[in-house]
């Protein structure tokens, strides 16, 4: 039997996140689990209700029945996998090379010419940026960023059409559609729409992936597979993108320092066992959020995420100084 305690925290955003986020305050919990072994590992639980998750409220409630949800499984492993690393004595940063993030636009109004100089100044080469809200005003921008020489990603969350999703594509300049590496949940999923979008770039499948039907496919449904580690099982991730060829971007789920060095730990895992299929990570979403305790230890070289003090997914102290509140019903 394990032992499951829980410390409530709140983000606040600094601007809205996405296109389908509200800008209010972000509810989540932090776990502290103990194995009948003597292991203890930390993770985070950051549900995004608004992408279809069950509420935190709701997922401690099941937790506290001795039911497990998807998250809180997912939670469980990470801390497991914390908990390993800890009675060793290593970091997360131990387990493999350091990897590359891309950087992040969540309002592509506010770039300019100068701020985009100075990302690539830093050291980034690639720009994930959040679209979906005004097409024709994206479509305008893009062409302007597009000979700036970075790689792009756009992603829409899902808001819009095949056919706006066409329009918006040939509204832009050839130079600005050599420069997309992929366009991420361009609209809701379907096998024919996206095989059609598929036609127009390479397609990345994000929130939808309990929507597609692996095990009855006849081709693959996207070109990249975008995985948070907060919710999909590794061992399943890796057997589709070798079925399917797909390559493979890990992001955290803009969540709590915790889930975020949980996902740049496995991005850096898995590049050392699959290579050149693992693609730039995006776990660089910390100044998204107001800073705390946990966000001051978050620091980066340009796309680079710097080691955090301490063993497993780091911040040792100020997670033993929480106050925790038992959860799990042994
Ligand atoms: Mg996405």
């Amino acid at each position: 039997m394990i032992k499951v305690a829980s410390h409530l925290y709140t983000l606040e955003p600094r601007q809205s996140l996405n296109a389908v986020s509200s800008k209010g305050q972000r509810q989540g919990s932090l776990l502290k689990v103990q194995w009948e072994d003597g292991l203890q590992g930390y993770a985070d639980l950051h549900p995004w209700p608004e992408l279809g998750d069950m509420p935190l409220r709701e997922q401690l409630l099941q937790l506290s029945l001795g039911n497990y949800t998807s998250s809180v499984q997912q939670s469980l492993c990470l801390a497991r996998w914390d908990a390993e690393l800890r009675s060793q004595g290593k970091n997360i940063f131990d387990v493999g090379a350091p990897i590359k993030n891309n950087f992040l636009v969540s309002d592509i109004s506010h770039v300019t010419a100068e701020s985009l100089q100075a990302v690539k100044h830093q050291g980034f080469d690639t720009l994930k940026i959040k679209v979906g809200k005004d097409s024709q005003e994206e479509t305008r921008l893009l062409n302007r960023i597009a000979s700036s020489g970075f790689k792009i990603r756009l992603d829409f969350n899902g808001v819009g059409s095949l056919s706006s999703f066409q329009k918006f594509m040939a509204d832009l300049s050839s130079e600005a559609r050599a420069a997309i590496e992929y366009v991420e949940d361009p609209f809701p999923y379907s096998d024919q729409t996206w095989a059609e979008a598929r036609q127009l770039c390479p397609i990345a499948l994000d929130n939808y992936f309990d929507q597609v039907k692996w095990d009855v496919l006849s081709e693959a449904p996207c070109d990249v597979l975008i995985v948070k580690p907060a919710k999909l099982d590794m061992v399943e991730v890796k057997r589709l993108i070798k079925t399917w060829n797909l390559k493979v971007t890990i992001t955290n789920y803009m969540d709590h320092p915790v889930g975020t060095m949980h996902a740049l730990g496995t991005a850096m895992e898995l590049k050392k066992e699959l290579g050149d299929t693992v693609l730039q990570a995006g776990c660089l979403t910390h100044h998204l959020y107001q800073a705390d305790v946990f966000f001051a230890e978050l620091r980066n070289d340009g796309p680079y995420l710097r080691k955090t003090a301490g063993t497993g997914v780091g911040f040792d102290h100020l997670l033993e100084a929480l106050p925790w509140q038992l959860v799990s019903p042994n």
